[in-house]
């Protein structure tokens, strides 16, 4: 039993101090423990990093009292922090802080009360059709209700029905609901009420992915080296159903299991089938803990402590549900593996597809990476022996692969251009499916009306002060907007550098795809979907919900629309435009465009007829178009690895990416500069380094930006070299340097 222990105090910036522990505390002590300790005459709570047996510390003091063990972090957990703080380059506190959710950290640990709704009065069937139909979200709400047997805890009542507290309010007043509160924790997990879905057959291919996986659940634990699985299936070939039936399995047999998905508030569909397939189909009582973004420190803190007392052994989330505190784990799912939402972009700058294959590999279980585009990095491991490659290459309902068009704009002209991006075939096609009564998705990723305001005669663009991006115009608001910083001006008259009056919008928005929309089929019940019109909470779902309901004829959006959503009536899907991105001064954006294709064609003809995706685009010979056209995975990966190998990118080396940035742009070229040749100087030889250079991204908030690129064969020569320039290379005042270790941005 240990004397003394090692301690990384919460709040200060990575303090480790030795404290004693006195007698009767010893036995409660381990690794993992949080403590309650003096430090310059106030109490602070921290994590013990260490036991010793003694400390050359003098005057030396005790600790105070040990915080209720259900806040202890695990032993595998605390191996995995202090993997992330070396391989990540970042402060182990920095990576303490992501492990633990805040209100974990600040306080003791005491009962919480959390709201329950339950029905006081109970509806009929044309009680909630009626409802349903003059005022839908009270209908939600009820029909949530009446399908589930239990109370509900209010926030999941409102995200699964995705109705406003007002709404619910609204049913308490006149006598449908009551509340009442609850200690959670108390008894059995969260039900939540969804129409508990068809259950399918698996089909041969399921049958066969299921299998292997099983097997390797069941032997999860034995801290044996468990080789990572690599799940490439189409979009719609039916990879949800079979995380279900693996999640199942796992729930069987005693054990816990983490879902990692890439944006929850995005995924809503995906997250309500986990849900109601555990809640209704002999989950045993056992609860699914969901942790979104839009959770209450309170909340994320009962749902944090339900998987820490094993009342709840399912964890869905996005990235930091990597550190959910289950214990037992028998499987850990990554969903769309190749999303970049997945990589932290802040310190520490962590991946949390990367860091779930180290927990398994600390946990001693499987992990399953999920997509129907992999990455190029995930597939190499698969196509080297490193992962286990397995797939299912055709759609689940044996529908075929949508049809994918592709428009010339070039040979469009100007038409395209004044017709706010349609092209004539896009034109045609919306008219049928408007006729057939069919849904139709437009895609664009960017949001506005106009891309920019560029002066024809000197070709002048109105650019943010601050950062040195485009200012785009909004045309509701009347302003330009920088997307980057929020920096808003009236959009000048006269082009600013020249004098001209011939300044005008080039390049187009949704909004001016909405607008223009609008104007061609006046009778099309047409939304707009993008981080202007989602502002208000439970928006997206409202959306999301009346176009389920084929309330609405035409969906135009951003990437939000891109993911995962599964609409049975949307038979036609509109690529705006698929240039965007493709010219980004990045190694990864054509495998970015490749997977953007995909994925949004993908939506389209889910149901029982076939789908259609038109595509416009001025490159339309580009290889990351054709191969998407083609539903060519295969072929895409040959050329892109071809390319990566040729240029040796990532996954042929490791990168690090250096970024220093001030406002004042001499020293931030300086400092870029000194840090280059100190690297240079101290680099051994298998690492490559890069000359200080602008980034892509020259100016951003105010702040000029450089950057020095490192690449090395292999991680650890890099990561020891990035350590040591964060403790030996000496930064001037108002200059800030971040290390980002396999860096997904490189603006
Ligand atoms: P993915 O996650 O690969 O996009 P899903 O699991 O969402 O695919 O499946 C696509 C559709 O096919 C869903 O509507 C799902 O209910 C259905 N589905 C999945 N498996 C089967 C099956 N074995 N038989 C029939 N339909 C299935
Ligand atoms: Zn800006």
């Amino acid at each position: 039993m240990p004397s003394f222990v090692r301690v990384l105090v919460d709040r200060s910036e990575g303090q480790e101090l030795d404290y004693m522990v006195p007698e009767s505390f010893r036995r409660d002590i381990t690794v993992g423990s949080r403590v309650i300790i003096p430090m310059r005459g106030r109490r602070a709570i921290g994590t013990v990093l260490e036991l010793l047996d003694h400390s050359q510390v003098s005057g030396i003091k005790s600790i105070e009292s040990v915080v209720e063990p259900e806040a202890s972090v695990s032993p595998a957990l605390m191996r995995l922090g202090s993997w992330m703080a070396e391989y990540y380059c970042a402060p182990l506190a920095s990576v303490m802080r992501s492990i633990l959710p805040p209100t974990i950290r600040g306080e003791k640990i005491a009962g919480k009360k959390i709201r329950m709704a339950g029905l006081a009065n109970k509806p009929s069937a044309e009680e909630i059709n009626h409802f349903l139909k003059k005022a839908p979200k009270q209908g939600a709400l009820l029909r949530a209700l009446a399908v589930s047997c239990d109370r509900i805890p209010v926030p999941d009542l409102l995200s699964s029905s995705g109705a406003s507290e007002a709404s619910l309010r609204l049913l308490i007043k006149s006598g449908w609901v009551d509340l009442e509160e609850k200690r959670v924790g108390s008894s059995g997990g969260s039900s939540v009420a969804v129409l508990p879905g068809r259950i399918p057959e698996l089909n041969p291919d399921q049958h066969r992915v299921v299998d292997e996986l099983v097997d390797a659940v069941a032997g999860a634990g034995e801290k044996k080296g468990m080789i990572p699985f690599l799940l490439h299936g189409v979009t719609g070939s039916g990879k949800t159903e079979v995380y279900l039936r693996l999640l199942a399995k796992v729930l069987e047999s005693g054990k816990s299991a983490i879902v990692l998905v890439p944006e929850i508030s995005l995924t809503p569909q995906t997250v309500e089938r986990f849900r109601s397939r555990f809640d209704h189909a002999g989950g045993g009582g056992v609860g699914v803990a969901v942790l979104h973004s839009h959770l209450t420190e309170a909340e994320r803190r009962e749902e944090w402590l339900r998987l820490q007392r094993g009342e709840a052994r399912i964890a869905i989330g996005a990235r930091s549900a990597v550190f959910a505190p289950l214990a037992n784990l028998g499987l850990i799912i990554v969903d769309e593996e190749h999303e970049n939402t997945y990589k932290q972009e802040e310190t520490p700058r962590y991946h949390a597809r990367d860091v779930a294959v180290m927990r398994a590999r600390l946990e001693g279980c499987p992990v399953l990476l999920g997509s129907a585009t992999p990455s190029i990095e995930s597939y190499r491991n698969a196509a080297s022996g490193k992962y286990r490659l397995l797939e299912l290459p055709r759609r689940a309902d044996g529908q075929v692969m949508p049809l994918i068009r592709v428009v010339d704009l070039r040979l469009q002209g100007k038409r395209a251009k004044s017709d706010g991006g349609l092209s004539a075939p896009l034109q045609m096609e919306i008219t049928r499916r408007l006729e057939l009564d069919q849904q139709t998705i437009l895609f664009l990723n960017r949001r506005g009306f106009a891309t920019s305001m560029l002066c024809e005669l000197c070709g002048h663009v109105c650019k943010c002060p601050n950062c040195s991006l485009a200012m785009t115009f909004h045309r509701a608001a009347e302003r330009l907007a920088c997307h980057l910083c929020g920096h808003s001006t009236v959009p000048p008259s006269r082009c600013p550098e020249c004098g001209d009056a011939g300044i005008r919008h080039s390049g187009i928005g949704t909004q001016r795809v909405e607008e223009s929309i609008r104007k061609s089929f006046p009778k099309a019940r047409i939304a707009r979907m993008d981080a202007d019109t989602m502002t208000r909470r439970g928006s997206y779902e409202e959306v999301l919900g009346k176009f389920r309901a084929r309330q609405i004829d035409i969906l135009v959006g951003t990437q939000m629309i891109a993911k995962g959503l599964d609409f049975p009536n949307v038979t036609l899907v509109g690529i705006i435009n698929a240039d965007i991105g493709l010219h980004s001064p990045d190694f990864r954006a054509g495998e970015r465009t490749f997977q953007l294709l995909t994925q949004v064609a993908g939506r389209a003809g889910r149901g029982e007829t076939e789908g259609e995706v038109i595509v416009q685009t001025f490159s339309p010979g580009s290889p990351s178009l054709q191969h998407a056209r083609h539903h060519d995975f295969a072929g895409f990966y040959e050329q892109e690895i071809a390319f990566r190998e040729a240029f040796r990118h990532p996954p042929f080396s490791r990168m690090l990416l250096v970024r220093i940035r001030s406002v004042s742009a001499e020293k931030a070229s300086r400092t870029a500069t000194s840090a280059s040749a100190w690297l240079t100087k101290n680099a051994p030889a298998s690492v490559e380094v890069s000359d200080a250079s602008p980034a892509p991204l020259e100016k951003s908030h105010g702040q000029y930006r450089y950057h020095v690129i490192l690449k090395a064969p292999s991680g650890a020569a890099l990561g020891r070299l990035g350590r040591d320039l964060v403790s030996l290379f000496t930064i001037p005042r108002e200059v800030v340097m971040t290390l980002d270790v396999d860096p997904y941005s490189m603006m």
